[in-house]
């Protein structure tokens, strides 16, 4: 049986009869290394935020690429992720005010899984902990670990769609059905409604056979969950997290930055923002 067959489609996310979006939670996985997450977490984020949806970027990761990307230390941060979700703080109180919102991480946030796991609730401290900002945000994104262990069980349950970038390089397909296994045991168990919204192809350099061989094989294996967004290799994109910026702060009109407003248009899907007060 081909992949597609075990995978759900992405929701339809129009809008409601208003025309607005409502809050959504987004998580970006992929238990690989080095495959964009941070990078696309961030620059879809900054590129919802110019669209002027209010945004905030949950840094999920003990190693704190977010939060760097972003200009802060997280060997300095005094309170992170870690204590809202081991100790249970409002999250308000570790939210950093950057080029969007940032909830931030910090070294501490490695221990957290060991924390969690002999704590009643512990695949849902993040989900619990997000309520009270929901709706203050249009889009909350979840930037994820490369693992597959509680901190991104605790992402995948909170999230209402996952978006799993794919590096066009070595691709592993394997990766990804282990990704979809973990996925329907949490709409077994935890999250129903978790849905795959896509599949985005980065790293991709058109030059190279090998590159447009790997959309090819998603394409077979995936369809129409693969975004039309191709995110192409440049150095761009190691180059902005060094000044503490997303690409579209750092070259605002090049490809790089071009690209991340591109997906972002395709995962609004025609959506505009609600009206705030
Ligand atoms: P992950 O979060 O999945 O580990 P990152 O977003 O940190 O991945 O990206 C890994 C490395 O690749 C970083 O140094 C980043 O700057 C770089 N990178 C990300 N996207 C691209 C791209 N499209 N082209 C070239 N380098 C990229
Ligand atoms: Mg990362």
């Amino acid at each position: 049986m081909g992949l597609t067959g075990m995978l759900t489609r992405p929701r339809k996310r129009t809008s409601n009869s208003g025309g607005q979006t409502l809050g959504q939670v987004i998580a970006f996985a992929n238990q690989k290394g080095g495959v964009a997450k941070t990078t696309t977490t961030l620059n879809l984020a900054v590129a919802f935020k110019e669209q002027d949806f209010n945004v905030l970027a949950v840094d999920l990761d003990p190693q704190g690429n977010l939060t760097m990307s972003q200009g802060m230390d997280p060997d300095s941060v005094e309170r992170s992720m870690f204590d809202v979700l081991v100790h249970g703080m409002p999250i308000e109180e570790i939210i950093q005010r950057a080029e969007i919102d940032v909830a931030v991480s910090s070294i501490d946030l490695a221990g957290a899984e060991l924390a969690l796991s002999s704590m009643i609730g512990r695949e849902r401290a993040l989900q619990k902990a997000l309520l009270p900002v929901r709706s203050r945000y249009d889009f909350i994104l979840i930037d994820t670990p490369p693992s597959l262990g509680l901190l991104t069980i605790n992402a995948l349950t909170a999230s209402d769609d996952v978006i799993v970038p794919v590096q066009c390089e070595y691709l592993s397909l394997r990766g990804l059905v282990q990704l979809e296994n973990t996925l329907s045991m949490i709409r077994e168990n935890l999250n129903p409604s978790v849905e795959l919204r896509g599949i985005l192809p980065t790293m991709y350099d058109s030059r190279t056979v090998h590159s447009r061989e790997a959309v090819d094989m998603l394409k077979e294996n995936f369809g129409d969950l693969v975004f039309e967004t191709r995110i192409r290799k440049t150095i761009r994109y190691a180059e902005a997290p060094v000044q503490g910026s997303s690409v579209l702060k750092y070259d605002s009109s090049g490809s790089a930055a071009k690209a991340y407003r591109d997906l972002a248009k395709e995962v609004l899907n025609g959506a505009t923002p609600r009206q705030h007060a």
